[in-house]
């Protein structure tokens, strides 16, 4: 298959058991013990993005079984109240208070932190929670470790730019990657639903053909928006380190 973003050829990065998860690395240890066998990673030859190849064809069904089920926790423990908390602190320093859409927010407690913050917050997760999908557009648009979950990564910068007002920003996360993997990568990881990585130059690709400014605060935070002028508020915003390194 060629890439989804450039359509260049890919290789096989690396394999890896699809019951490895990021928690595995920093534990030092398999979190869960089966073996359900390798996927391969397949790597642009072009633009650096990379994918799991056979998790692209899963259905959302097949996620919640095998991904987003009951053990989902074990694989990021800081998925339940520490980032959360992290990224709510963060963006009330960042933002005044205003409309606020949280796309793949899990359970939603990052929107309920922002709404004792004064913000006008809604948390909407396809996996997660029982609130309806969030009536946009909203000034501003949030996405925290979500793009990495998604195979289809226009179908996802698509939504985002519904729920989003022309004159709005999207502020997101996702770790990118090194233009060519050298070896192994803590964070292409099936277990925790990682399927799509970015590049730097993937990001750019994909942000630019859809007609967003795209400018990344480090390596894990990036803020887009159709109006390029809007990003340079966010060279004033205090950093974040979402994920720490194993
Ligand atoms: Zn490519």
């Amino acid at each position: 298959m060629p890439c989804q973003i450039c359509r260049a050829p890919t290789r096989n990065a690396l394999t890896k058991e699809q019951n490895v998860s990021c928690g595995d690395y920093f534990e030092g240890r398999r979190l869960y013990p089966e073996d359900r066998g390798a996927l391969q990673l397949r790597e642009c030859v072009s633009c650096g993005f990379a994918r799991f190849d056979d998790m692209d064809r899963w259905s959302a069904d097949e996620f919640r079984t095998r991904i987003y089920n009951a053990d989902y926790h074990l694989c990021d423990q800081p998925f339940l109240g520490a980032r959360p908390r992290k990224l709510a602190a963060w963006l009330t320093a960042a933002l005044p208070p205003q409309s606020l859409v949280d796309y793949g927010g899990g359970e939603g407690m990052m929107a309920a932190l922002l709404r004792d913050a004064g913000f006008d917050a809604l948390s909407f997760d396809p996996f997660y929670g029982d609130s309806g999908a969030p009536v946009g557009p909203s000034p501003v648009v949030t996405a925290f470790e979500v793009v990495e979950h998604v195979p289809d990564q226009r179908a996802l910068f698509h939504t985002l730019m519904e729920l989003c007002a022309p004159s709005g920003i999207i502020i997101f996360s996702t770790l990118l990657k090194a233009p060519e993997l050298k070896g192994d990568w803590w964070y292409a990881s099936p277990r925790n639903g990682h399927v799509s990585f970015h590049s730097a130059q993937s990001l750019q690709l994909l942000t630019a053909e859809l007609g967003l400014a795209c400018r990344s605060l480090s390596t894990e935070m990036h803020v887009a928006a159709r109006d390029a002028s809007l990003l340079a508020t966010s060279e004033n915003w205090p950093p974040i380190a979402v994920n720490g390194a194993p």
